[in-house]
């Protein structure tokens, strides 16, 4: 079966691999679609430190069943099954809290350990689910999504509240619609007025603003009071440290996006406004479930998400173009 691994920063190799046995407790899948994420192109372009090569990437997925192996249950061959691709340990601290997205060994398929760019894959059967009703590439999106739902859960955000979402990429994308979906007012914050036109055009988002005059803008729609959830989706350091400022008294402030430096904010300021600083990382299953009712109530635009499409057998001669900002790529797929 072919694989396709990336040898070395910039360079993708298509190769042959023995054909994977499946073992009890385990499942055999098809892979049909992969998400392409920022996570994908970094690992690709040589800027993700801790990344070792060769790698084969690919960690949004949707796939079929074709083997179980014995004492699996839950899913059958033919099932279209959505992949959670985080590899938790079960025993660490984390995990027994069940907070399996945060696992001190956490292993991420694609990141850490061999993931989807491949036609085959064997995994441990717990960590696949049966989806009725959602297509190869809505389930391919649930963990882009659940990225989302997860943030939105530690923030306990409820209806009616103004909140700001910083950064309209794949990630904010999520967010900004989840929380319409949820009954928020929801304000678009970025710094290229091509991407705020992509959330009011294909996500109905209605108040989208340029970063420099964001914080008049939020004050002014929300009369004064700013917004009591703000969520960064940029991970970039000058972006998370002024985010604060656009939160409200009391508010919370979620850190969706990673960056890895150094943050600082004023003592004073976040601690008037008793700051909720909340860390959101990866996502668990009761996230996946979340936006699986999500996209089967057809209220996430699907289609505007998916901007970039091509067969497993051209990817490797394409996907440099993807990097490229003037591709406008919000969510790649390729299908098999
Ligand atoms: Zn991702
Ligand atoms: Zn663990």
């Amino acid at each position: 079966m072919r694989a396709i691994v990336c040898e070395n920063p910039g360079r993708f190799e298509t190769t042959e691999k023995p054909e994977p046995t499946v073992e009890s407790g385990q499942v055999l899948l098809q892979i049909k679609a992969i998400g392409i994420c920022g996570t994908d192109l970094h690992a690709f372009a040589g800027n993700q430190p801790y990344f070792t090569y060769p790698r084969i990437l690919g960690h949004e997925l949707g796939a079929e069943v074709i083997g179980v192996g014995e004492g699996v249950h839950h899913v059958f061959p033919q099932d279209k099954v959505v992949i959670l691709p985080y590899l938790s340990c079960g025993q660490c601290i984390a995990c027994r809290q069940g907070k399996t997205n945060c696992c001190t060994q956490i292993n991420v398929l694609g990141v850490h350990t061999d993931g989807g760019m491949q036609e085959r894959i064997v995994l441990p059967a717990n960590y696949v689910r049966s989806v009725q009703g959602l297509d190869f590439q809505e389930l391919a999106i649930i963990e882009p999504l659940a990225i989302g739902a997860h943030a939105i859960r530690r923030a306990q955000i409820k209806p009616g509240e103004w909140v700001v979402v910083v950064g309209c990429g794949p990630i904010g994308l999520g967010i900004m619609g989840q929380a319409q979906h949820l009954g928020c007012q929801v304000i678009a914050v970025d710094v290229e007025e091509g991407r705020l036109r992509h959330a009011r055009e294909f996500m109905g988002i209605q108040h989208g603003v340029l970063a420099e005059d964001a914080l008049e803008a939020i004050q002014a729609f929300t009369s004064g009071d700013l917004a009591t959830a703000v969520f960064d989706a940029t991970g970039h350091r000058s972006a998370l440290e002024r985010g604060i400022a656009y939160m409200a008294h009391g508010g919370r402030y979620i850190l969706v996006g990673l960056s890895k430096e150094v943050l600082s904010f004023s003592h004073p300021v976040i601690h008037a406004k008793e700051t909720s600083l909340l860390c959101s990382r990866n996502a668990t299953w009761d996230d996946f479930e979340q936006v699986i009712d999500y996209l089967k109530s057809g209220r996430f635009p699907v289609s505007g998400y998916i901007t970039n499409q091509l067969p497993f057998t051209e990817m490797v001669d394409h996907f440099a173009d993807w990097m490229d900002p003037r591709a406008g790529v919000i969510k790649a797929m390729v299908n098999l």
